[in-house]
């Protein structure tokens, strides 16, 4: 890690009146979740097209059977690390306005951040897709899948968004509304490749942010958006930057 670039990233923080955080699945890696993409990543696994919302609506048993395992029994324990952390704290020290996540693990949350814009959505949350009734995961049983509303017997669904639907219309407008107004972005953790999500850093740089890249591999962002690279885990790198910014 260089430490000049972590330097110039806390130094660019300090300054900032205005930084936001943008995550995806990498942030998590070290919670024990694993990405979609790369080498120990979900897909290798199973199959996306379980996470079609055509597919689901025509097979929710075969759905559910993967979601169960994956999002719940698999993700279900998982707690947040040291990065969801320092992004709390950023928070609660006036140092970051917002988190804007890929991620529907809830992590930034229970990790104590208080402005979480979800892209994507959340699997602490589910949703009667005939009456609208909301659930937790603690109220639903998995063990009878499809699981079904208690009120109107409809098809109970993660409220976290599938393949072909559209991103929550209230997040996405906060989030880009947060890009237009940031002096300065962190990505931590995503490749760059799920749109829309990915064009928040495009759409912050166009309006003078500057950008502080955590990955431990180059992504999409990281030859044509990026100012600040800080090549290492997600935990590690912002274990560093806390140190730095809050030394003085
Ligand atoms: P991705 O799966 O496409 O890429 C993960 C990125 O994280 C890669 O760039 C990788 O180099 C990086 N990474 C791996 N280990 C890391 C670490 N320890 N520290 C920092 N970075 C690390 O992720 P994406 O771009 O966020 O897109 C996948 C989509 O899948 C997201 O939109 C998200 O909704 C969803 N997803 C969410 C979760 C979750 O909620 N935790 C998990 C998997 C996928």
């Amino acid at each position: 890690m260089d430490e000049i670039q972590l330097h110039k990233a806390a130094e660019v923080l300090r300054r900032s009146k205005y930084t936001i955080a943008f995550t995806g699945a990498g942030i998590s890696v070290e919670s024990g979740i694993p990405p979609f993409r790369g080498k120990n990543g979900i897909w290798n696994k199973y199959d996306p097209a379980t996470l079609e919302l055509g597919f689901f609506y025509e097979n929710p048993l075969e759905s559910w059977n993967v979601i169960k395992q994956l999002f719940y029994d698999f993700f279900g324990n998982a707690e947040s690390n040291t990065a969801h952390q320092v992004l709390a704290e950023m928070e609660e020290k006036g140092l970051l306005k917002s988190v804007i996540t890929q991620n529907i693990d809830n992590l930034h949350q229970q990790a104590g951040s208080k402005v979480v814009h979800e892209f994507h959505g959340n699997s602490q949350k589910m949703v009667c897709l005939q009456c609208r009734t909301y659930y937790i995961p603690v109220d639903i049983d998995l063990d009878n899948l499809p699981p079904r509303c208690a009120k109107c017997d409809g098809l109970i669904k993660p409220d976290f968004i599938f393949f072909g639907e559209g991103i929550p219309p209230d997040a996405y407008q906060k989030s880009v509304e947060a890009a237009s107004l940031a002096e300065v972005v962190v990505v931590i953790g995503s490749t760059g490749e799920v749109m829309p999500a990915a064009q928040i850093p495009y759409h912050a740089k166009q309006h003078g942010a500057t950008i502080i890249e955590v990955n431990p591999e180059l992504s999409n962002f990281t030859n044509s958006v990026t100012d600040i690279f800080l090549e290492g885990k997600a935990t590690e790198i912002m274990g560093k930057l806390k140190d730095e910014l809050f030394k003085v």
